[in-house]
Parts: C-alpha cells; sequence; structure tokens
C-alpha cells in the first residue's frame, strides 16, 4: 500500500501546545493544512492551523468527527486516552500507534518494557500500597523518589524520600494513584537522543544533547553535549535500539542520566518532539517537527546534520514577574533566536516560549542563550 501523504493533504494533531504549534509551521511551509484538536481554544496549536476543534478528548463523536476531516493523525503530547486513539484508528493511521502511546504514557508500564528489554534503567518497585513503598524503601535503599506511574511530566507528581518516616506523607501527595517507586540516580549530567524512524524503517538522529533542569523542569539544553565519544556512541545506539523495538513511526526522544561511574540510564521515553530537541529548529538541516512530519506521512526523513553548535534555554512563566519581559534586549544577541508560543497567561513554570543560541562552539552558545534571558528580565531605561 503507498500510504505517503502528500503535500496540500491535512495533517490532524491531537493535543495543541507549542510542540504542535511548532509542527504545525513547519506543516505549513511544506504546503500540508493542519487541523487541531484539544479541549481548549486559542491554543499555541489552533492560533496558526487551519481549523481548532474544541472538545473533550472522550467526546468520541467528536475525535471521530475530526479523524474525518484528515488524511493522518499525530500527537503532541501522549497522555491521550486509548479509546480517543482507537476511535481515530478507525477512519485514518494514527502515528505513532496506540501501543507505543500505551507503553510510553504510563512510567511503570515504560520501565518494566525497558527493563524486560535489556535496556539500562533505575532500579524500580510498583506501588499500590504503603506497604509496597515501605519494601520498596528496603530494597532500593535512601534517597529515592516516588512518582506517579501515570499523567506526570515536568516532575509533577514525585518526590524524594529520604527517611521512612517521610513515606505516609509522600504516597498520600499522591492521592490514591498507582506509583512507582525508582531508585535515587546521583549523576553527573542528563542527556537526551531525539531519533526519528521513518515509515520504510529508516533512522535519523540528532547526535547527544545536555540537560539541566531546574525543579524538576527543563532549564538549558545544549548541544552538541560534552561527552566523551564512547557515551555519545552508547546513547546513540540505545536510542536507536529504542526506536526499532517499538517500532515507532514519528520522533521520539530517549531522556538519559549519565552516572558518576559513566554509565547510562534510560529515565523516560517522549514519543513526540521534544523540548531538548528545540534547537534542530533553528540548528539543523532538518528540525525536529519537520522531522515528525516528514515520518508520519511517509515521506523520506531529512538530514539531520548540525550546521552550529548551539544552547536552547526556556522562558518560563516566572519571567513576567516584573511585567512583560524585554524582548527587544534579547533580540538585541544577533545570534539568539526568540521563539514564543502565544500563552496568554504566563504562570510561573509554564513553559512560554525558548531561546536559541548559535555560536562557534557549544559553550559559547550556552553563555550567549543564558545572557540573552538574562536581558529579558531588564527593564527598558
Ligand atoms: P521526570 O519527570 O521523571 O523526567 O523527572 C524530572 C527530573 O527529576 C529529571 O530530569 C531528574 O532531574 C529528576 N529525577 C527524576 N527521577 C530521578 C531519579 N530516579 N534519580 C534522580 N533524579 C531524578
Amino acid at each position: 500500500m503507498n500510504s505517503t501523504i502528500l503535500p496540500g493533504a491535512t495533517i490532524g494533531v491531537l493535543g495543541s501546545g507549542q510542540l504542535g504549534r511548532m509542527l504545525a509551521i513547519a506543516a505549513r511551509r511544506m504546503g500540508y493544512r493542519v487541523h487541531t484538536f484539544s479541549p481548549e481554544a486559542d491554543t499555541p496549536t489552533g492560533q496558526v492551523a487551519d481549523v481548532e476543534m474544541t472538545a473533550s478528548y472522550e467526546d468520541l463523536d467528536a475525535v471521530r468527527a475530526f479523524a474525518r476531516g484528515v488524511s493522518v493523525v499525530t500527537f503532541e503530547f501522549e497522555n491521550i486516552p486509548a479509546a480517543t486513539v482507537d476511535a481515530v484508528a478507525e477512519y485514518v493511521p494514527a502515528r505513532p500507534s496506540s501501543s507505543v502511546l500505551h507503553i510510553t504514557q504510563h512510567r511503570l508500564r515504560e520501565k518494566t518494557f525497558l527493563a524486560k528489554a535489556g535496556f539500562p534503567v533505575t532500579a524500580f518497585r510498583p506501588i499500590h500500597s504503603l506497604d509496597d513503598l515501605l519494601r520498596g524503601l528496603r530494597d532500593l535503599g535512601y534517597p529515592a523518589v516516588l512518582k506517579t506511574a501515570g499523567f506526570g511530566y515536568d516532575g509533577k507528581g514525585q518526590s524524594k524520600i529520604t527517611s521512612p518516616d517521610e513515606a505516609g506523607a509522600a504516597l498520600q501527595a499522591l492521592g490514591d494513584q498507582e506509583a512507582i517507586l525508582e531508585a535515587f540516580v546521583d549523576f553527573e549530567t542528563e542527556v537526551s537522543v531525539v531519533a526519528a524512524r521513518g515509515h520504510d524503517g529508516t533512522l535519523a538522529h540528532y547526535g547527544v544533547i545536555e540537560n539541566t533542569h531546574q525543579r524538576h523542569i527543563l532549564d538549558i539544553s545544549v548541544a552538541p553535549a560534552a561527552v566523551s565519544p564512547r557515551v555519545a556512541r552508547q546513547a546513540v545506539e540505545i536510542a536507536r535500539a529504542v526506536l526499532e523495538h517499538l517500532q515507532v513511526i514519528g520522533v521520539l526522544c530517549v531522556e538519559f542520566f549519565l552516572t558518576r561511574e559513566g554509565k547510562l540510564l534510560i529515565n523516560e521515553l517522549a514519543p513526540r518532539p521534544h523540548n531538548s530537541g528545540h534547537f534542530t529548529v533553528d540548528a539543523c538541516i532538518t528540525g525536529q517537527f519537520e522531522q515528525q512530519l516528514r515520518a508520519v506521512c511517509g515521506l523520506p526523513l531529512g538530514a539531520t546534520e548540525q550546521l552550529r553548535p548551539a544552547a536552547m534555554a526556556n522562558l518560563l512563566g516566572d519571567l513576567w514577574q516584573n511585567g512583560e519581559p524585554n524582548w527587544s534586549a534579547a533580540c538585541a544577541f544577533p545570534e539568539v533566536k526568540l521563539h514564543l508560543y502565544g500563552k496568554r497567561i504566563p504562570r510561573p513554570g509554564r513553559k512560554m516560549g525558548h531561546l536559541t543560541a548559535l555560536a562557534a562552539g557549544a559553550e559559547e552558545a550556552s553563555r550567549l542563550v543564558r545572557a540573552a534571558r538574562s536581558a529579558l528580565a531588564c527593564t527598558t531605561p
């Protein structure tokens, strides 16, 4: 079956945040139309799409009507109910598939899948009760990290436990949800690999990206990462094997811890373009969003070569605390690119946009992007 979806066709995006927005921009540049579906209106994706449909993911009649109007459906976040994906799949291909979403939207299923397939992960235990938790803590030791099994991101629904006395409160804080307990990783650094797998099984990747987090939220990504060639090779090989194993069609990001002993452990998978890959839009021949589009449309993947070292800094809602950031000051850095997502309310911790700096070296790019972000806080005289 020739399933290539050519320019002029309509791409459906479930979810309507910044990832969908950047996918829509890439799609429109290549002559596709874009419809987006989410429970909100005037969304980052909706603002640049041809059609924004606003309905609950549980409204399967609305989901079916949406699917009938598009040639393929992709996702901009993985926490879409399985029934929604199944309703889409009655009409058009859903890429990546519902089985990939099913695994990656649940930390326990994801870690179990990875461990069973022989991929390196930190030790973990499923937690359904306080007894499970106390036993898990005895097995894994202190500190340990308790996380909700489903629907968690950016450190939401997780807590570090440093003694048995903290166990009860930590479990209560998660509500009565299924959870996962992980051994704490004393990491040297965190890195990620963003990779794509095409319809024909071709693989492409963007090398290793070094990530620093603040309050569990990605803060800065630098590419290429300052890791040894051995670590870089291993990270890419693991990512390649994960995409193959899951038979992903689309982009997938593998997030790793690099331990002080030089060992890579997978922290999590994201079956979509990823925040740490935003630099690719400005720094690579084919950005991660165009790559996602190419993969889900069955087009050949584009070259991933990075043209210049780059660094990305997230712009969180906190930056607005003293009023509108000083955009002109950041734009005064000629090698810094400003991306804003069109969100109206700058809540603390909310991802409002990002900056990407390009430079002759990764360290210089990192310095530049931090300086440009600091300049945003300077009020105009
Ligand atoms: P997550 O939501 O699981 O990606 O976690 C967000 C961030 O919390 C990670 O990027 C790490 O910085 C930190 N973190 C999560 N799990 C662990 C762990 N098992 N050991 C140490 N740090 C962790």
